[in-house]
């Protein structure tokens, strides 16, 4: 029998979703200490998909359960949002907000460039440049529902993700960017400090195809 090597034990086994769009039922989840989800919960964005949802959260193992909304999470925009977060109840909401988890920094935020009028959007430029100005510098993992621009958010080969938010990573130089919304980019890509991952589990057609991505962090 191979010995146990505790020396590969990873400090903390982070694993990571995004753009469930209402469709978790199927969606199964590998165990681990912190479950990640990046936002579109929701579908329609009713109160009602936010229950579903954090019911479905009371079904899995991981001890931590931290959620940012996207662009389709319209019950944790203003109206209604007292609402929407008394019904996660299984979850940590991070919006311009983090936590830290056995030594190790998060920091969760819902916006995005503007694009068809939907929740949490704001336009290209300043007003982006300083909600991402929030992000402290000592941040290990970011979690934004945008990729930042150039990086797993390519549509029809034009890259729509945001620039101050690509910005602000260089200043952060975060361990990993966990993000989704650009349904087209699910994967990792690793770029000088940062592992960055496009966790969406729908695909382009609005088809649940992608599974969760498993990312282990090291002792700080
Ligand atoms: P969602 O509606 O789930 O936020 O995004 C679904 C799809 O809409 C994405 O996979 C992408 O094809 C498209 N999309 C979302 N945001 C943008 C954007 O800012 N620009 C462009 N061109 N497409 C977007
Ligand atoms: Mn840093
Ligand atoms: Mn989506
Ligand atoms: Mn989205």
């Amino acid at each position: 029998m191979a010995p146990i090597d505790n020396q590969n034990k990873p400090a903390l086994r982070l694993v990571c979703l995004s753009d469930l769009h209402d469709a978790q039922q199927t969606v199964s989840v590998p165990d681990g200490d912190v479950l990640i989800v990046a936002g579109d919960i929701c579908l329609e964005g009713r109160l009602a998909e936010v229950k579903r949802f954090d019911d479905w959260l009371g079904t899995l193992p991981h001890r931590c359960k931290l959620v940012i909304a996207g662009n389709h999470d319209w019950p944790f925009e203003i109206v209604g949002k007292g609402a929407a977060i008394n019904l996660l109840k299984n979850a940590i909401y991070l919006e311009d907000a983090g936590i830290e988890i056995n030594g190790v920094n998060f920091w969760g935020s819902p916006w995005q460039p503007e694009f068809c009028d939907w929740a949490f959007n704001l336009p290209r430029g300043p007003r982006l440049a300083e909600i991402w100005d929030g992000i402290p510098s000592n941040t290990d993992v970011l979690i934004t529902h945008t990729p930042p621009y150039g990086i797993l958010d390519e549509v029809f080969g034009e890259h729509v993700g945001c620039e101050a938010l690509a910005v602000a990573v260089q200043r952060v130089r975060p361990k990993f960017h966990v993000f989704g919304h650009i349904h087209e980019c699910h994967g990792v890509l690793k770029q000088g400090e940062t592992t960055y991952v496009n966790a969406s589990l729908h695909d382009e057609r609005f088809c649940l195809r992608h599974q969760p991505i498993v990312l282990d962090l090291q002792d700080p």
